[in-house]
């Protein structure tokens, strides 16, 4: 327990030792879920400090930026180091990281690193075929065997004091994060007035609702990138392609590509790929803050274009089978319908039939009785 709470502002603190605990069974850290309980109880506090619309589309504005640098800067740079940047350009990232609230760049890069190798295996953290949803989700971080970074696994990033003392205390960034959102709104309420916020307004929504919103964002493409989609291209694992990911995640969910090919600053391999975090770093590469965004190798497109073409040539072939099978289930049905009907109407007609020669009868009747006086009178003028 008193563990848990230095290691809430110490994340390197493992006085057990981090290989011993990273060796622990998977299991919920009741004192380590706390932060994440007061972070969505955080959110009730609209109830108290109402919304207005600058506190609101500031939580909005607030989600995505800080989207940006999960996926752009946490993922794309710490993770996989798909551009370069200087060492003051990278603390300026760490620092843009760490408003996210996800623990520090190193502690996410080693995770992420660490998913890759072992994507959909028994020793990967976070996955829903191996742990289920919940667990791939939220589980897996108030686990204590998931609490210390592993170094070893993030030397080239390791090797930066700053980006260390950052992973170390991670609640310093956020922290400070949620004091400037209380200064922001208590400057506006006496500078702008008429935006009608406050400051513990914008605390709420600019670090309370956005940060929680941003989390579970995030976590989708934990728990449902490797279950919600299409697969383009084989990998060993089971990741997959959402448009509805790639929103929520300004690009993420093209994550069967990111599988396929993990050095390139892009997600969305094609131009009919939405990846919004790729747009933002080609816009930060004309600052100079950023350089040496790698690209897809040829290859890989075309490895993916003929792994589409097959797929839709499959696709057509099985819609032809079922439109084939379909019209047999039409035609026959119909036939089948039409002899009924025939039969039915022949059946029907017998009784008329068997009434004809009645009719035939009263007429041939007539003729040879002519002066019959009960003959109609219709009778005899036909004759
Ligand atoms: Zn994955
Ligand atoms: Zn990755």
């Amino acid at each position: 327990m008193a563990t848990a709470i230095v290691q809430w502002i110490d994340s390197d603190y493992c006085p057990e030792g981090a290989e011993k605990m990273r060796n622990e069974p998977d299991k919920v850290d009741w004192v380590r879920v706390m932060p994440f309980v007061i972070l969505h109880l955080g959110c009730f506090g609209i109830l108290w400090v109402g919304v207005s619309a600058f506190a609101a589309w500031a939580a909005v504005f607030l989600y995505f930026i800080r989207m940006f640098a999960v996926t752009g800067i946490h993922h794309r740079y710490f993770s996989h180091k798909t551009y370069s940047t200087s060492r003051a350009g990278q603390f300026f990232l760490a620092l843009w990281a760490g408003t996210t609230v996800q623990r520090g760049s190193l502690w996410w890069a080693y995770h992420h690193r660490h998913h890759h190798q072992h994507s959909d295996e028994e020793e990967d953290a976070h996955s829903p075929h191996v742990h289920g949803f919940l667990w791939s989700h939220i589980g897996w971080i108030t686990s204590r065997r998931n609490f210390p970074t592993d170094y070893s696994k993030v030397k080239d990033l390791a090797k930066y004091p700053e980006l260390v003392w950052l992973n170390r205390f991670d609640l310093v960034v956020p922290i400070a994060y949620a004091f400037s959102m209380y200064g922001l709104g208590a400057l506006l309420e006496r500078y702008a007035p008429g935006l009608g916020t406050n400051g513990w307004q914008m605390l709420v929504w600019g670090f309370f609702v956005s940060t929680t919103a941003l989390f579970h964002g995030t976590a989708c493409i934990n728990s449902m990138a490797h279950l919600m989609g299409k697969r383009r291209y084989n990998t060993t694992d089971d990741s997959r392609n959402s448009f509805i990911l790639a929103i929520i995640c300004l690009g993420e969910g093209w994550h069967n590509n990111h599988h396929r090919y993990q050095s390139c600053t892009r997600n969305g391999f094609y131009w009919w790929e939405i990846d919004p975090t790729y747009y933002g770093l080609k816009l930060l590469s004309y600052t100079g803050l950023i350089w040496g965004l790698k690209s897809v190798p040829q290859s890989i497109l075309d490895e993916g274009m003929r792994a589409d073409h097959a797929k839709s040539v499959a696709a057509s072939e099985r819609a032809e089978e079922v439109h084939g099978n379909t019209s047999l289930r039409q035609v026959l049905p119909a036939a089948a319908a039409i002899a009924v009907a025939t039969a039915t109407a022949a059946h029907a007609e017998l009784p008329k039939k068997a009434d004809g020669p009645a009719i035939h009868k009263d007429l041939s009747s007539e003729l040879v009785k002519p002066n019959n006086p009960a003959a109609p009178d219709s009778g005899d003028r036909v004759i």
